[in-house]
């Protein structure tokens, strides 16, 4: 645990640094320790460093991790990965916080999922690639989608716009384009103000460019295993 203590230190003064560099209070960002692919010991051993916010991108690895750390206090579960429509009942069970709602029938299939519940927190996952592959919803579908939610949705409650950064592109180039869908976002839920952004390689730019939600994996965590 000395390594795993002494990158969290590392990360969280890089990101103060950062926070400082943009002259923003230290409060206003959620430093998420993206925890997939490794055991859940590993979570447990955050825990016991102060670390409340955990990132998974797999339902089932969600699933099987919160059901071992269920004793735990005050952890919140965030989900990061493509969401499937038959899988949103399990997502729901486990997450507190879903950031890759990309489509109306996933947003239906999370809403519905649990009707007399308090809301689910989720955010609206932009895709900043021309690749429409890739997770998402195009910007330009995004006021439509976010129109639905608002509309259809009483299980959601709409909390900002989530995004990676393409690959072959500068990060503060993206970044700013969603910050522009964050401004598109707020048209339609001015109290959506959460903005999602920034990994390992890109936490510095995403934080200048107004991220609330930092996702950072290996950085803290150090090489993720083999999926397998
Ligand atoms: C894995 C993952 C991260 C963390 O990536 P690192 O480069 O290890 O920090 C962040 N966001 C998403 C959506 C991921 O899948």
């Amino acid at each position: 645990m000395p390594d795993l203590a002494e990158r969290l230190a590392d990360v969280d003064a890089r990101i103060a640094t950062a926070m400082r560099a943009s002259g923003r209070a230290p409060g206003e960002v959620t430093r998420i320790v993206v925890t997939k692919f490794h055991p859940a010991r590993l979570v447990a051993d955050l825990h016991a460093l102060g670390v409340r916010d955990v990132g998974e991108n797999r339902q089932q690895e969600l699933t099987a991790k919160r059901g071992d750390l269920g004793h735990l206090d005050g952890l919140r579960w965030h989900f990061i990965g493509q969401a499937q429509t038959n899988k949103a009942r399990a997502v729901r069970a486990s997450a507190d916080v879903v950031h890759s709602v990309d489509r109306p029938r996933i947003a239906d299939a999370l809403s519905a999922a649990d009707p007399d519940g308090d809301p689910l927190d989720v955010l609206v996952q932009v895709n900043l690639t021309d690749d429409p592959g890739r997770g998402g919803v195009r910007p330009a579908d995004l006021e439509p989608l976010a129109v639905h939610i608002a509309d259809r949705c009483a299980g959601l409650r709409m909390r900002g716009v989530m995004a990676v950064a393409p690959l072959d592109e500068e990060p503060a180039a993206a970044f700013a384009r969603l910050a522009e869908a964050s401004v598109a976002l707020r048209s339609v839920a001015p109290a959506a103000t959460w903005i999602s952004a920034g990994m390992t390689g890109d936490f510095v730019e995403a934080i200048s460019a107004g991220a609330t939600h930092l996702r950072i994996g290996s950085a803290i965590t150090g090489p993720r295993p083999d999926r397998g």
